[in-house]
């Protein structure tokens, strides 16, 4: 095993530590490669952190949750992926932790009574979240789904697209437009934020889906979906009318850093099976791990990766402490370098491997996909990188 005890933790963090790890030993890397090989969501998986209470992570005491943050989520995080789950492994949960810290901050006590002690238990999950629509990925606010008032309920029509885990969730927090782009003052209004049933909307005809076929994450189920006339009860609206593309934001930074925590272990995972085989590979009778060629990449890689995992762990400390720190820059500065730092260190891996790099028995293949699609999501490295030019470095935007 690499060396990854390589930050400063708190008690509370070494307890989040140990408990995760000891979950994912139940897990191996052959559980992870099957469900990726057959294209199978970790039921058994989500369903031992649910026994452990670890969907309620972030909720409150007082709803029956841990009452966690984000330097709590980071290790927790980063343990999953780096146990060989990999990217997917963390990504198959992770919704179901994110998305009710909107209910949490905007829903009314009714539905936070209802919902949150549910969500904390494992019996109900949130793990849905749709925003991106066929016209509407980096520039968010360019969603077209229309939700109309019409007495106590309001009706929806739109698509959507790449919404994941819909397979593996009772609710999706839903993005709609209540006013049209064109009849507000700035972009970011009159976007509002709904709770769908999934299944009642599936069942009543109002909601189609359709999986996408991909090549990375297959374990985890990506899905467009086509809402007509969707009927939701003005209650389950979350929040304000108009006002849920704010309520996404709030939290987004750390939702971010939480993400580069994911990709860091991801990076881990890689350079774990990279070291592994390096030593014990016997090429021209010796092992390949004495040759520079082969070693110092991995350093480099290695080095990269924790790097980027003391801005993540930086950070997550920072947004407990309410200092006032700019999180948006420490966010995207954190998910673009471990997003980066795993990309170089799954591809270190796969070439460490030589043509096994690509054989499905090794899992670095498998890495090597999902380190590619951290550069995609939740958003490109192009839009962290603009945040970074246009807010912190004080660029002009030119879109
Ligand atoms: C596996 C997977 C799971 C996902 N899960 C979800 C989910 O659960 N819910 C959800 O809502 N969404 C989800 N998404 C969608 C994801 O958030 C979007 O794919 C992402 O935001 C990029 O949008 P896009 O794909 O439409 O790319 P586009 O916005 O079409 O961009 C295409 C390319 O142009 C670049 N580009 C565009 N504008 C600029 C600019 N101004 N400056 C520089 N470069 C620019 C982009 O960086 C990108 O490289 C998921 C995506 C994937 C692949």
């Amino acid at each position: 095993m690499i060396q990854r005890d390589t930050v400063e933790l708190s008690d509370q963090q070494r307890l989040v530590r140990d408990s995760i790890r000891e979950i994912c030993a139940d897990f191996n890397e052959a559980y992870w490669r099957e469900r990726d090989r057959n294209g199978e969501y970790p039921y058994e998986f989500a369903d031992a952190l649910a026994e452990h209470g670890w969907f309620g992570a972030l909720i409150p005491e007082e709803y029956g949750g841990a009452g966690m943050g984000t330097p709590e989520t980071v290790v927790m995080m980063e343990e999953i992926a780096a146990s060989g789950g990999g990217f997917s492994a963390a990504q198959s949960v992770h919704g179901g932790i994110y998305n009710s810290v909107s209910l949490v901050e905007y829903g009314s006590e009714d539905l936070k009574n209802d919902l949150l002690p549910k969500v904390a238990s494992g019996e109900v999950s949130i793990q849905a979240f749709g925003l991106t629509e066929p016209n509407a990925g980096s520039d968010s606010t360019a969603i077209e789904t229309r939700a109309r008032k019409e007495g106590e309920e309001y009706v929806i029509d739109g698509q959507k697209i790449w919404t994941s885990r819909v397979d593996a969730s009772d609710y999706l927090v839903l993005m709609a437009r209540t006013t049209p782009r064109e009849d507000v003052e700035k972009r970011t209004r009159g976007i509002s934020m709904f709770l769908v049933d999934i299944d009642e909307a599936l069942s009543n005809g109002a909601l189609e889906i359709e999986p996408i076929e991909k090549t990375a994450s297959n374990a985890v189920h990506s899905y467009e979906c086509w809402f007509e006339g969707l009927r939701v009860p003005e209650d389950r609206l979350i929040g304000e009318e108009g006002r849920g593309f704010y309520q996404m934001l709030d939290g987004l930074n750390e939702e971010r850093l939480v993400i580069a925590a994911e990709c860091v272990g991801l990076g881990e995972a890689a350079l774990d099976a990279g070291v592994a085989y390096a030593n014990q590979r016997e090429v021209f009778g010796r092992s390949i791990g004495t040759n520079q060629a082969i070693q110092h990449p991995l350093a480099a890689a290695y080095a990269r990766v924790q790097a980027a995992k003391a801005v993540v762990y930086n950070g997550a400390d920072a947004a407990a402490s309410e200092s006032g720190v700019d999180l948006g820059a420490r966010a995207n500065v954190a998910k673009y370098l471990a997003s980066e730092a795993a990309f170089e260190a799954a591809d270190a891996a796969v070439q460490t491997h030589g043509g096994f790099g690509i054989a499905r028995e090794y899992d670095v293949e498998r890495y090597f996909r999902e380190a590619r699609l951290t550069r995609l999501v939740p958003i490109t490295q192009q839009l962290a990188l603009n945040f970074l030019g246009e807010n912190v470095l004080g660029m002009e935007r030119s879109y």
